[in-house]
């Protein structure tokens, strides 16, 4: 199969000019070969071939045609499993130092957006995480206690502020965090794939890998019309690897999630969401949304384990952005379009050496803009004789995210998840109006 565009999508519509990079037609030699072209095997490419290492890339469609091209764009510290649990699982000081390794996420791509003298690929500043039902009078304790045990900058906003910025009635208080930050995400791959070619690194597109072979010290991928023989191998497919690597294949589950972005709306947008940072709100499988292009609005959400695109995506993500601001009225959608996700069972990425020379970065779930930075980070670090980063994943291994089964178990968990969601609101809606009556 040969893809020549990107599938339609308001990212696929605004990108900087690009141009397709040849399929792989020859063997070669490389130090480190990597297979997938979202941004964990980019960013991976790209901070090896800094340190001058011969890197090769492999993407089997397009650079970024999968979840890097398509997300939110949000950019920000945490991980898709929350850091609570992860202190209880963990304790305090791994939680912490796996934070900070998602802090350094966030710096490599903030950092990356500079380096590369590409401003425009940043499209605002500030997080607020907002919450659905009533968090009650401790919330800004608790709060401020997980920010100061995690060394995190987030803090906490009552109500009435959170409502001073968002005109709903749907909202409670918030965390706002203003280290996070949101992006063109498509833009920001394509500009790391140049960066890779500029540093000497190779980047091939409609380049599947197929098969992986140990090859003495080293190993060998095949590809349909050529292939490369590397010390170093790094899976970075995400939940689409294929059967390259069927262990790794098998222990991530593809989650679909959905963006769709408004027509322009005019004053009435900046009438209801008076932010420019990027929003989000707490429930396991809720909404999450930015203003883009002045006066669009850019509404992500739901969460599926059936991949195929549901016939009435527009209608369901329209009826979403009316049940949190019905205000804004008819409102026309101009792009909708889905998106794959990579979960493991824990919701914690897989990072790391899982036989001599051979290395996964993957399974970033819903939160992998920074976090592949951070798992690319940890990887490269570890190729270059430091495991100390990538260790920091090991609690998480690499086991069967249990297929067709995994997938209904995942479903019902979600379906579980979202159903509590709705019961803590509507307790909360009936507790309020028996103290109104
Ligand atoms: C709709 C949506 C919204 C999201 N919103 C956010 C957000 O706002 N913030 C956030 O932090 N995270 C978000 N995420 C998650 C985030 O986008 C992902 O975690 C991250 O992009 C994963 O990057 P990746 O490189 O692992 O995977 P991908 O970007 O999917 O890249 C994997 C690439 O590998 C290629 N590939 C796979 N197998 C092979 C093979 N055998 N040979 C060659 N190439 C191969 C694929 O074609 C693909 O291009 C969202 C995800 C989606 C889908």
């Amino acid at each position: 199969m040969t893809e020549s565009d990107y599938p339609a999508s308001w990212y696929a519509a605004t990108r900087d000019a690009d141009r397709p990079r040849p399929p792989l037609a020859t063997t070669e030699e490389a130090d480190v070969a990597v297979v997938g072209g979202g941004f964990a095997g980019l960013h991976t490419a790209r901070l090896l071939a800094r340190q001058g290492k011969r890197v090769m890339l492999l993407e089997r469609r397009r650079i970024g045609w999968g979840a890097s091209g398509r997300n939110g764009g949000f950019v920000g510290p945490g991980y898709a499993q929350r850091s609570g649990a992860l202190i209880d699982r963990l304790g305090l000081d791994h939680a912490r130092r796996l934070y900070a390794q998602s802090q350094r996420g966030v710096a490599i791509v903030r950092g990356a957006i500079a380096e590369l003298g590409r401003p425009g690929i940043l499209m605002g500043t500030g997080k607020l995480s907002v919450s659905r039902s009533d968090q009650g009078a401790g919330f800004a304790d608790r709060t401020r206690k997980l920010a100061e045990q995690l060394g995190a900058s987030f803090e906490p906003w009552p109500t009435g502020r959170t409502r001073s910025v968002l005109d709903t009635m749907r909202y409670h208080q918030a965390i706002h965090d203003p280290t996070s930050f949101h992006i063109h995400p498509l833009d920001l791959a394509l500009a790391l794939a140049d960066d890779i070619e500029r540093r000497g690194g190779r980047v091939h597109e409609n380049t599947e890998a197929i098969a992986l072979t140990r090859d003495g010290n080293g190993w060998r991928l095949r590809t349909p019309r050529g292939g490369v023989r590397a010390r170093h191998v790094v899976l970075a497919g995400n939940a689409d690897l294929g059967a390259v690597q069927p262990r790794i294949a098998r222990a991530v589950l593809p989650v679909a999630t959905y963006v769709a972005v408004t027509e322009r709306l005019g004053p009435r947008l900046g009438e209801a969401i008076r932010w420019t940072g990027a929003i989000s709100d707490t429930r396991r499988a809720g909404d999450y949304y930015r203003v883009v292009d002045g006066d669009r609005l850019l509404w992500g959400g739901r969460i599926t384990t059936d991949t195929t695109e549901p016939p009435r995506l527009r209608e369901m993500m329209r009826s979403d952005i009316l049940s949190v601001y019905p205000q804004l009225g008819e409102i026309g959608i101009d792009y909708a379009w889905p998106g794959i996700m990579g979960y493991a069972p824990h919701k914690m990425p897989q990072v790391g050496e899982i036989e001599p020379g051979l290395w996964v970065c993957s399974a970033f779930g819903g939160h992998g803009v920074a976090q592949t930075a951070a798992g690319a980070d940890a990887v490269a670090a570890g190729i270059l004789g430091d495991p100390s980063r990538w260790h920091l994943f090991a609690p998480f291994g690499t086991g069967w995210a249990g297929g067709t089964a995994g997938r209904a178990a995942t479903q019902l968990a979600y379906w579980g998840l979202q159903m509590r969601d709705w019961w803590d609101e509507k307790r909360q809606a009936q507790n309020a109006e028996t103290l109104r009556t």
